[in-house]
């Protein structure tokens, strides 16, 4: 993995700005990332909470504080939006969050308690009391649209507050495979049985350190009974008749549409 160093050169050619998860961008384009300068001016008035860049990645990331002002002529933006264009950035912006949160909770050694700092020649924290070497950590987690005929199972889920109704998902557990997870997550939360599970993408997601890995199955067996403490209602839905779902550039979206 490559280094990262806290030094920030004017000639990478992106700069991403965070505050709050939210991407910087300017405001009369959807995608189009601010100058360097602009990450100048937060550092004058000290606005910057963390930084850090990639040379051989080619860009400069920044964590703002939550009071920094919103820069004129520009506008933040979630990454979903980055990728609802399908924007080339997108990417290196989700790396760019997730090493910075990553940062954020990689301060102080989980062995001795020691501080810890960059590694000088990879993406890694070491501490400088016992050695330890703490690299960035990716969660997998699947996401997994269920299909009965020409119906397709989508859940409301309860922690969530919305109204909008999705596919099921959870995060992996040691010991498992994507598919024993697939299996577990829809017999816990459902009751049914699947399969033919299939793999069909997946998609980095930095909230803060996701893998999202997107499935498809079929039902096999079994009534719908729900885990009331994650769902408050699932149903089969036909396509045409479709209750409010995730907006495009979500990993369910594009799995409800078969865009993936
Ligand atoms: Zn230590």
């Amino acid at each position: 993995m490559p280094m990262i160093t806290s030094k920030i050169n004017s000639h990478y050619s992106m700069c991403f700005i965070f505050k709050d998860s939210e991407l910087l961008v300017k405001a009369e384009s959807s995608i189009e990332l601010p100058e360097t300068n602009i990450l100048q001016k937060c550092f004058e008035q000290n606005h910057a909470k963390d930084w850090f860049t990639e040379a051989d990645k080619d860009y400069t990331a920044a964590l703002l504080e939550e009071c920094a002002p919103t820069p004129a002529k520009h506008k933040w933006i979630r990454l979903r939006e980055l990728f609802a264009v399908n924007a080339k950035i997108a990417p290196t912006a989700a790396r760019a969050l997730a090493l910075l949160n990553w940062r954020k909770t990689s301060r102080f050694c989980g062995c001795c308690g020691g501080p810890l700092q960059d590694d000088k020649y990879e993406t890694a924290r070491l501490c400088s009391l016992c050695g330890n070497v703490v690299f960035p950590r990716i969660s997998p987690a699947i996401i997994i649209l269920v299909s009965k005929g020409d119906k397709i199972l989508l859940a409301r889920h309860a922690r969530r507050n919305t109204d909008l109704y999705t596919c099921l998902a959870g995060f992996m557990e040691h010991g498992e495979s994507i598919e024993k997870c697939a299996e577990r997550e829809v017999k816990e939360e459902t009751g049914i049985e699947i399969k033919n599970i299939r793999y069909c993408a997946s998609q980095a997601w930095p909230y803060p350190d996701q893998l999202i890995i997107a499935l498809r199955a079929d039902w096999k067996s079994g009534e719908l009974t729900l885990q009331e403490s994650e769902i408050d209602d699932a149903k089969w839905f036909s396509k045409d008749n479709l209750p409010p779902i995730p907006k495009p550039g979500s990993v369910a979206y594009q799995l409800i549409h078969n865009i993936i």
